[in-house]
């Protein structure tokens, strides 16, 4: 790969034809027509909080570096932005009047604004351009090796560089963009930001079940996203129909897994409903994001719930109880294993070797108090701990 450092690139230049697309959230050209700020494997312009945007600004007037940026030369005349782009979008935003600053009298200040001294620094701010030539998987790989200063790139957009085509191209139009009306559905299961691709990483995983890399490496040239999409609103339609109601609790679960395991089960929603309003309610539940497998395996595996254990006091007497009755009869204190023919029919376990049970399952009604409290043998009680 051959690099070439520039020194006399100024902002003026870059921002000579920049044009933003607000609708994609993408800067896609500058340098007069000669520079593409946005390739199709770079995400999304992620700047536009009113304070990176600013800061890149702010760098600037106080004639601050702002880092190098590397542009992948693919002829003569076009570049790539590999590396910069959020920097050099918020440059372009900013001398085309889509943001403002604030003064030193803390005023708003549009470019148009700005005394016309600070407009010349601005544009006459040179950049630290270091030019790449490469072949495409030279590039790639390299790109993959360099971390953006203060925002280093997510799994997901990594995978996005090293698999880009027009099968991440259409992904990202669907489970990228923020103007997707659908967004708001879906982050009632998915929790993450649409634009850093933690939608678009949630479908990839569902439709390959989990491997990922395998699966985009496969469809990278695929001109179209069916399979994906029809998975994803499988997932999603499945969910909001065994569920009805939504709980804050349901976002970020692994859905996929729980529809590959669960979908071809019956469920009746409105009961479905009542119990996840029971169980919300009730005290001894301590892990609410646990309710929804729970329902969905049947209610048996009490664990999802973290149940609320009994209290020291409690199982400190039950086990002195049942100690002190087993030795008189010369069985174990553990009662599954005097029932038993092993060595441990006679043993007496300590108490730091039990736990304490529901004699009556909880998840029948059976009561968190002395009265339905049992100490086993840990063994057991774990046997146990599923019926
Ligand atoms: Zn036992």
């Amino acid at each position: 790969m051959k690099t070439t450092l520039h020194t006399d690139i100024t902002v003026r230049d870059i921002c000579d034809g920049f044009v933003y697309n607000e609708l994609e959230g993408k800067g896609l050209f500058g340098l007069s027509g000669k520079l593409v700020i946005q390739p199709e494997y770079q995400r999304n312009y992620i700047y536009a909080d009113g304070k990176k945007d600013v800061a890149v600004i702010e760098s600037v007037l106080s004639n601050y570096p702002l880092g190098l940026i590397y542009f992948n030369k693919v002829n003569d005349n076009l570049f790539e932005v590999l590396d910069g782009q959020q920097r050099i979008t918020s440059l372009g935003r900013f001398v085309t009047g889509k943001f403002a600053i604030k003064d030193s009298n803390g005023m708003q200040q549009y470019f148009s604004g700005l005394a016309s001294d600070l407009q010349e620094r601005i544009l006459n701010a040179r950049l630290l351009i270091y030019e790449c030539e490469g072949t495409e998987s030279e590039i790639k790989e390299w790109f993959k090796t360099i971390n953006i200063a203060g925002e280093a790139l997510k799994t997901q957009e990594l995978l996005n560089a090293i698999y880009s085509g027009p099968f991440v191209t259409l992904c990202r139009e669907e489970f990228s963009n923020s103007q997707n009306a659908n967004v708001q559905k879906w982050s009632a299961y998915i929790s993450g930001i649409v634009n850093r691709q933690d939608f678009l990483e949630r479908a990839l995983e569902w439709v390959s079940r989990g491997e990922v890399e395998k699966y985009m490496s496969l469809h990278r040239f695929d001109t179209n996203i069916n399979e994906i999409k029809a998975y994803f609103n499988s997932v999603i339609d499945w969910v909001s129909t065994v569920f009805i109601d939504v709980e804050s609790e349901m976002r970020g679960l692994e859905w996929g897994r729980l529809y590959e395991k669960y979908h071809h089960q019956p469920y009746h929603p409105l009961e479905v409903s009542e119990w996840v309003k029971k169980l919300y309610a009730d005290p001894y539940v301590h892990n609410h994001k646990g309710v929804f497998e729970f329902i969905l395996g049947g209610m048996q595996d009490t664990k999802l719930l973290d149940v609320r254990v009994f209290d020291d006091a409690t199982k400190r007497k039950v086990y002195s109880r049942q100690t002190e009755e087993s030795k008189a009869q010369g069985i174990s204190n553990c009662p599954h294993c005097a029932m038993g023919h092993e060595a441990n029919r006679t043993k007496i376990w300590k108490l730091s070797e039990m736990d304490a049970d529901h004699v009556a399952a909880w998840s029948k009604g059976g009561a968190t108090d002395i009265s339905n409290c049992q100490m086993l043998c840990k063994t057991h009680n774990r046997a146990k701990g599923n019926k």
